[in-house]
C-alpha cells in the first residue's frame, strides 16, 4: 500500500467526503486552520465507517469537528474564512487562538536536562530510571489526533525546539547518568522516521556500549495510523530486523503502542504487523487517553484490553486527557474516569489487568486515581503516584476532598492536610 496524506489543503480529494454537507466541510476547514489535520488512505478507507461517519470514532480522533472549538473561536476564524481575508491574516488569528489553548501543559518545556552546561533539547528526563529522546526525523506523524497536546510542534508554534540528531549527546548523557535503564524514543512518532536512520541511532548506541542501558522503547501510533510499517512499506523487512538486532543483544525492546479505540485492532494488516514485531522478540505495550465522544464507554475498554491481549499485546496505561487544546470536547471528570476504568477493569481477567489508571501525566509525576470513598464522614478520592519526579512518592497513597467537577490534579484539594506532599 502506497502512503497517502491528506491536509488541510486536500481533504476534498477524498471521494467519501462527498457524504458530507458542505456546512460540515466547512467546520473542517475552520477548525482545521487551529488543531493539527491530517489523515491519511488507510484511515480513511480502512478504518473509518462512513455509513455512520458523524459518530464514528476514528473520524472524531482524525477530523476536526466544530464543537472542538469554542463558539467565539470558531466564529473568529469562520468571518474571516467567509469574507475571503488574505491567508496571512488568517494564520495569525489561528496562532492567537492557538496560545489561548494552552500549547504547553503539565510543564512538558521545563524537563530539558543540561549537560556540561550544553541545553539539552531533544531530551527529557522527568523520572529517575527512563529519559526521554525526540528525534529531529520523527516528529510527525502518519495522521494527526484532534486531541494531540504535541500539536504545538506539528502547528509550527513552539518556539522552543524538542527535536535533536545529536546522538552523541544522548550517549553522554546516559553515561553520566547510570541510573537510567529505559531509552524511549518518542515524538511525534519515531517511526515515521526510515528505518535506515532508526538503525544509524541504535548501531551509535551499541557501539558506545552502555552497561545501565536495559530497554529500548518506542512510543508509536503507527499500529494504528499505518500498520503497513511492518508489513509492505520498502523498508519494512529492514526494520524488523533492527528490532531483532535490540533483542539479539539482549535488551528489552518494548513498543509503547498508542490506540483509541478497539476499530483500530480490526483490519488483517494491524494483525499482521503485530505478529511481525512479536517474531522480532520485541513486546508491544498499549495505551490510551480517556475521550469524551471517542471512547468514554467501559465496554468498549474491557472488549479493547482483551482484543490487545488476544492479539498477543499487553495492556499499560489508561491516561486522563491534558489540559490543552480541544479540552472542553474531550473532557472527562475525574470521577468518571475513575467509574469507567474500573467498570472496564472488573470485565477482563488477571492478563488484562497489566493496565494501570486513570493516571494524570501531571507536573509532579502520575498520578493515579485509586479509589473514591469516605473516611471519617467526608468523601474524598484516593491518588497514588505510579511515577514522580521525587521517588519518595511512588506508591504511597493520599488524599484530596471529592469534588464531581474536577478535571485535573490541580482542581483537587488536600482531605486531612493543608497541602499535597508534593507541595512540601
Ligand atoms: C510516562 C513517562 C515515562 C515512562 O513511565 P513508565 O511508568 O516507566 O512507563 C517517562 N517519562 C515521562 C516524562 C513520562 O511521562
Ligand atoms: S500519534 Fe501521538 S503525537 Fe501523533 S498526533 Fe496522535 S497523540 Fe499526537
Amino acid at each position: 500500500m502506497n502512503y497517502r496524506a491528506y491536509t488541510l489543503k486536500t481533504f476534498k480529494n477524498i471521494h467519501q467526503i462527498k457524504r458530507l454537507s458542505e456546512e460540515q466541510i466547512f467546520d473542517i476547514e475552520v477548525v482545521g486552520e487551529v488543531l493539527p489535520f491530517k489523515v491519511n488512505n488507510y484511515v480513511v478507507n480502512e478504518l473509518i465507517d462512513w455509513d455512520h461517519f458523524e459518530t464514528d470514532p476514528i473520524f472524531i480522533l482524525t477530523f476536526p469537528q466544530k464543537d472542538m472549538l469554542s463558539k467565539e473561536h470558531y466564529n473568529r476564524i469562520a468571518k474571516l474564512i467567509r469574507e475571503e481575508a488574505p491567508k496571512r491574516d488568517i494564520a495569525i488569528a489561528a496562532n492567537q487562538i492557538r496560545m489561548e489553548l494552552n500549547p504547553n501543559p503539565a510543564g512538558q518545556v521545563y524537563n530539558v536536562p543540561e549537560l556540561n552546561g550544553t541545553k539539552l533539547v531533544g531530551i527529557q528526563h522527568k523520572y529517575n530510571e527512563t529519559m526521554l529522546f525526540f528525534p529531529t526525523q520523527g516528529q510527525t506523524c502518519h495522521a494527526y489526533c484532534t486531541f494531540c497536546f504535541r500539536w504545538p510542534q506539528f502547528t509550527g508554534i513552539n518556539e522552543l525546539k524538542f527535536a535533536m540528531n545529536q546522538i552523541e549527546l544522548v550517549i553522554e548523557y546516559l553515561k553520566a547518568n547510570p541510573q537510567i535503564t529505559d531509552l524511549l524514543f518518542t515524538g511525534g512518532d519515531p517511526m515515521v522516521m526510515k528505518t535506515k536512520i532508526f538503525e544509524r541511532y541504535i548501531d551509535a548506541i551499541f557501539e558506545a556500549d552502555i552497561p545501565n542501558l536495559r530497554t529500548i522503547r518506542i512510543g508509536t501510533k503507527t499500529l494504528g495510523y499505518w500498520p503497513y510499517r511492518y508489513t509492505t512499506d520498502e523498508d519494512a523487512q529492514q526494520l524488523l530486523k533492527v528490532f531483532e538486532k535490540i533483542t539479539d543483544r539482549g535488551l528489552n525492546l518494548s513498543i509503547m503502542a498508542h490506540f483509541n479505540h478497539i476499530n483500530e485492532l480490526k483490519t488483517d494488516v494491524v494483525a499482521e504487523a503485530v505478529k511481525n514485531i512479536r517474531k522480532t522478540g520485541a513486546v508491544i505495550r498499549t495505551q490510551s487517553p480517556l475521550m469524551k465522544h471517542l471512547n468514554d464507554d467501559a465496554d468498549m475498554w474491557a472488549r479493547m484490553w482483551r482484543k490487545q491481549v488476544d492479539m498477543g499485546m499487553i495492556p499499560y496505561y489508561m491516561f486522563i486527557a491534558r489540559d490543552t487544546g480541544a479540552r472542553e470536547y474531550f473532557a472527562v471528570s475525574l470521577e468518571d474516569a475513575y467509574h469507567i476504568f474500573r467498570e472496564a477493569y472488573i470485565q477482563v481477567s488477571g492478563v488484562c489487568r497489566t493496565v494501570r489508571g486513570p493516571s494524570m501525566s501531571a507536573d509532579p509525576g502520575k498520578v493515579q486515581i485509586s479509589g473514591i470513598t469516605e473516611i471519617n464522614g467526608e468523601k474524598i478520592f484516593v491518588l497514588k503516584f505510579i511515577q514522580a519526579r521525587n521517588t519518595d512518592w511512588v506508591g504511597k497513597p493520599f488524599f484530596a476532598k471529592y469534588d464531581p467537577k474536577a478535571l485535573w490534579l490541580d482542581d483537587l484539594k488536600p482531605a486531612f492536610a493543608d497541602k499535597f506532599m508534593y507541595e512540601e
